[in-house]
């Protein structure tokens, strides 16, 4: 029986929701220059255009066609019935896992539906899109509020918490992660280094230079219930239970 799990989310399993994802074909980096909309550079020179984008972003989350899919339930049954210690750190903005109940979870990436007072670092909940009357309540005078989101070029959040749960995890899963983004894409490493077990969920096949122990070809909202209910019947990971 595993004691401690940490779990690493990407685009792959909102993809299954019917969100666009970034960086694959026809992503929205292919429509957007990176420099102008996702850097602090390009935030600076041109907030509304910044908050046009993440606007867009947040009117595909709210627009009532993207619901959680099956691999988010997983993950909050997992959590709500599994006995050791878990963590769910996404690189996902969008909030699919706390609609599926999931609550010990780490937007490493940010979240969409926050903005953040860029003195005070505190965070705010939106209720709409933004705009610029959105100011914080932290600061003399108020700050214009700015998305809640890592730009490229800047740190990922709660790398030392990510740490320190990967020293200890006895599991580590990645799900629907192009594994090629660092700081992520050496987690599975930190994993292994501490003897955990590691398994990567991709629909792609797996990449020869991976790090990975086991890796499971297919749609997360498939793979992960039957991973789930196996890890809660107390079952170690091996080759046998992943065929079929
Ligand atoms: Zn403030």
């Amino acid at each position: 029986m595993y004691q401690q799990i940490v779990i690493l989310t990407g685009a792959g399993i909102s993809a299954e929701s019917g969100l666009r994802t970034f960086r694959d074909q026809d992503g929205l980096w292919e429509e957007h220059k990176i420099e102008e909309v996702a850097t602090p550079e390009g935030y600076e020179k041109n907030p509304q255009l910044v908050e046009q984008f993440y606007n867009e972003r947040w009117q595909q989350f709210h627009n009532g066609c993207i619901e959680p899919n099956a691999g988010h339930d997983a993950l909050a049954k997992l959590e709500r019935e599994f006995e050791g210690k878990l963590l769910v750190v996404t690189q996902n903005i969008d909030d699919l896992h706390e609609r599926a109940g999931s609550k010990r979870l780490l937007h490493m990436h940010g979240e969409l539906s926050k903005g953040r007072c860029p003195r005070s670092r505190q965070t705010f909940l939106l209720r709409e899109p933004f705009g610029p009357d959105h100011t914080c309540t932290c600061c003399i005078p108020a700050q214009r509020l700015r998305p809640h989101v890592v730009w490229f070029g800047e740190m990922p959040i709660g790398l030392d918490r990510i740490q320190h749960a990967l020293d200890s995890c006895d599991l580590f899963i990645a799900i629907g992660t192009s594994g090629t983004v660092y700081p992520a894409a050496g987690f599975v490493d930190t994993a292994n280094h501490h003897g955990a077990q590691t398994v990567d969920i991709n629909l792609m096949p797996a990449d020869r230079h991976s790090q990975f122990q086991y890796h499971l070809q297919g749609k997360a909202s498939e793979l992960l219930p039957k991973l789930v209910e196996q890890i809660l019947q107390g079952k170690v990971i091996n080759d046998q239970m992943l065929v079929g």
